[in-house]
């Protein structure tokens, strides 16, 4: 595995900065349940007048994955996002998300309206890795098959030739390696590392990061292993080395709300964005989850295991969104469609793999 590090934007991290320091910090939304009643209402019948659905990531705050459940949407890891919007039939999108899964959404689906309750939700890992950039590098290795997460914009997406998420990047290297294939990964830098573990595939990685992930620490984790001694720890690939080496298991959200249901274990401590605590504990309600501890501390931490971008998704502003139709996603056609591609390739396999 070579370190492409010196191939980054040198202004990446700055522009994951300039838009945190935009966010301010992340509070805590406790609605009364009376009034939360009534914003579900409010917003079912808006959802209903528009025919449209609502599409949520594990990571949203759990009032708006209550939402999208009781409205007959669908709340889940970005590939069964992109699965759901596509084949539902109504006209309308709202992806509660990230501004990548609404751009996802749009490829999939050119004919439908995506509508985000803000276009600001982005992804450190989209901003670490800009199109052109990105391009430079994969101009200087054109003899590398090129492989992107799925956190990308539909710019890098368009210059790839797989995008992959994390619940089935591992069996794709697999098989571009098993074809002899050279790979460029791009961006996070984490899983990267750990799809090259797992595969001993060859692989060029990009060095972006997931600034929620990689505040987990090993040593953090295995203080709190020790205070409860029968948990297990489920990693997200998203962190670093030294996490996932500690881990008990390691996947996607969707593969580790599956193995808090396989592992044995009664107490379960998960290190990803606590959102995923909503699915998790629905999935085992008689297990105890302990969030694990992440680098920073207190007050002074904005990406304490829950990413800025994904609280910006609120029932207010799904409501203001499905009112007025005012933060929609457009992706150039051409673009979408040499980004369509990848996907496709990605939702075939994915496919054929389930089957
Ligand atoms: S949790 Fe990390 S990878 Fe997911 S959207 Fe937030 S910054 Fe991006």
């Amino acid at each position: 595995m070579k370190d492409a590090s010196h191939l980054i934007a040198n202004d990446a991290q700055s522009i994951v900065q300039t838009h945190l320091d935009r966010l301010g910090e992340v509070k805590d939304k406790h609605l009364d349940p009376e009034l939360k009643q009534q914003k579900f209402k409010q917003i079912a019948d808006a959802l209903r007048l528009r025919n449209a659905v609502l599409v949520a990531h594990y990571y949203c705050d759990p009032d708006v994955q209550e939402l999208a459940e009781a409205t007959g949407g669908c709340v889940s890891d970005s590939l069964e996002m992109a699965r759901f919007g596509r084949d539902h039939p109504a006209t309308t999108l709202v992806v509660a998300g990230v501004k990548f899964m609404g751009e996802t959404a749009k490829i999939l689906s050119p004919e439908k309206t995506i509508l985000m309750p803000t276009l600001e939700a982005t992804c450190s890992l989209d901003l670490g890795c800009p199109v052109d950039e990105f391009s430079r590098f994969c101009d200087a290795h054109p003899d590398h098959t090129v492989v992107v997460y799925a956190n990308t914009s539909a710019a890098v997406k368009a210059r790839a030739d797989w995008v992959v998420t994390s619940s089935c990047a591992v069996e794709i290297i697999e098989h571009l390696d098993s074809l002899g294939e050279k790979i460029i990964w791009a961006p996070d830098q984490h899983l990267g590392r750990y799809i090259q573990k797992q595969t001993q595939a060859e692989m060029l990685i990009w060095d972006g990061a997931c600034i929620v992930h990689e505040e987990f620490r090993a040593r953090g984790i295995t203080n709190m292993k020790a205070l409860y001694p029968n948990a297990a720890v489920l990693v997200h690939p998203e962190s670093p080395e030294s996490v996932v080496d500690v881990a008990d298991a390691v996947g996607s959200t969707s593969q580790l709300i599956k193995a808090a249901q396989t592992l044995p274990h009664d107490t379960l401590i998960v290190a990803t964005d606590r959102g995923i605590f909503f699915k998790m504990q629905q999935a085992v309600p008689h297990k105890t989850l302990i969030e694990a501890p992440t680098a920073g501390e207190g007050a002074t931490c904005r990406s304490c295991a829950h990413c800025p971008w994904m609280a910006m998704n609120e029932l207010d502003g799904i409501l203001h969104v499905l009112q007025h139709a005012d933060q929609v996603i457009e992706v150039d056609p051409q673009l979408a469609q040499r980004a369509k591609l990848p996907l496709d390739r990605m939702l075939q396999f994915s496919a054929a793999l389930k089957a």
